[in-house]
């Protein structure tokens, strides 16, 4: 008698969600409520973002130390590096690893615009993947060796300053062969964009995971901001379809639809896992994976991974 064949179970998806530091102490009281509502569905980390030219340091490093004391969440810090010096950045990297933080997303931010860096400066992402690395190594003393992971920004839509899309895919298999342990993408409006993206990729030899960054597209004034932020353009057939939509209810539970069709098409390409860029809010986010129902890896519960955190 043969015996029964088993019924694979789905592999688990990541989970992560970004969040930015609060501006006022209202702000911050709002974004408590929702890391609260976040840290219940047990991401795998949260990422907190950094002003270009380290404009919000202190308030980053402040949500990085409460998340890694207040919660069982792990921190993601993001950090941007040009214009930097070496010895600033490096003060930086090793304020975050003296934190505990042991996860960096490395970005260049934005560039002055006379374009003119300082004499020495860091100028690509791929500048601070080996500044980090040279960094862990000294401290490799005190720590092992490559026990930071790096993550890194990747492109579904060629970038604004980029001359092709084919150069953005030079761009992150540099970033990988520097040190790159992940890549997370800006966001997209298409539903064959990120799938368009990992082919590429991995066609060119890039072989760490590339995570989808999904957006709950919630309203046109929400699509316009991040269109503005992002240098990608909307999607005019959405923002056609929430203008008409009648009143916000029905917007709103159009441009979730969209969002959630961008997570499924890019899981149904191989996505190993989603980030969720919040915009500090929880309640899109929770709908769209209220909808995906994705398969998480089963945990101890909220209550016992407090206990055992502090
Ligand atoms: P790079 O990889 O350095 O690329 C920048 C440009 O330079 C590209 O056009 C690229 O083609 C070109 N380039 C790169 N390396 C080379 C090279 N070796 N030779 C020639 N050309 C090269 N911004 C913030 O200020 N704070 C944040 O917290 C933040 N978080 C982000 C999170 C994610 C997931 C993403 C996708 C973006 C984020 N950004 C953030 C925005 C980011 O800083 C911008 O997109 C920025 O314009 C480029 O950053 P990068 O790290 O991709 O730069």
């Amino acid at each position: 008698i043969d015996a029964p064949t088993s019924i694979a179970a789905p592999a688990p998806v990541a989970l992560s969600y970004e969040l930015f530091p609060p501006r006022s102490p209202a702000a911050s009281e709002t974004l408590w409520k929702t890391i609260r509502e976040l840290e219940a569905t047990d991401p795998d980390y949260v990422s907190v973002t950094y002003g270009a030219s380290g404009s919000n340091h202190d308030t980053a490093l402040d949500l990085v130390d409460r998340l890694q004391l207040e919660t069982t969440l792990r921190p993601l810090a993001h950090l941007t590096c040009v214009g930097g010096s070496p010895a600033e950045l490096s003060t930086v990297v090793n304020e975050l690893l003296d934190r505990g933080v042991r996860g960096i997303l490395a970005l260049r931010g934005d560039t002055p615009r006379d374009g003119v860096l300082p004499h020495g400066a860091l100028r690509y992402a791929q500048d601070l993947i080996e500044l980090i690395r040279r960094v862990e190594l000294r401290r490799s003393a005190q720590f092992a060796a490559g026990k930071v992971a790096i993550g890194v920004a990747a492109y579904p839509t060629k970038h604004p300053e980029s001359p092709s899309e084919a150069h953005d895919i030079e761009v992150l298999l540099a970033k990988q062969r520097s040190g790159a342990d992940f890549a997370i993408t800006q966001v997209f409006f298409h539903t064959d964009q990120y799938a368009s993206l990992l082919n590429r990729a991995r066609r060119a030899g890039v072989t760490i995971p590339v995570i989808p960054g999904i957006m709950p597209l919630t309203s046109v004034r929400r699509i316009e901001k991040l269109a503005s932020l992002s240098g990608v353009r909307p999607d005019a057939s959405l923002v056609d379809r929430l203008r008409s939509a009648g009143d916000e209810a029905a917007a709103r539970r159009i441009g979730i639809e969209a969002s959630v069709a961008l997570a499924e098409a890019a899981l149904e390409a191989g996505a190993p896992g989603l980030h969720l860029y919040t915009f500090n809010e929880h309640e899109a986010s929770l709908e769209v994976l209220a909808r995906l129902s994705l398969p998480r890896p089963r945990r101890p519960s909220l209550a016992a991974r407090r206990r055992a955190a502090h």
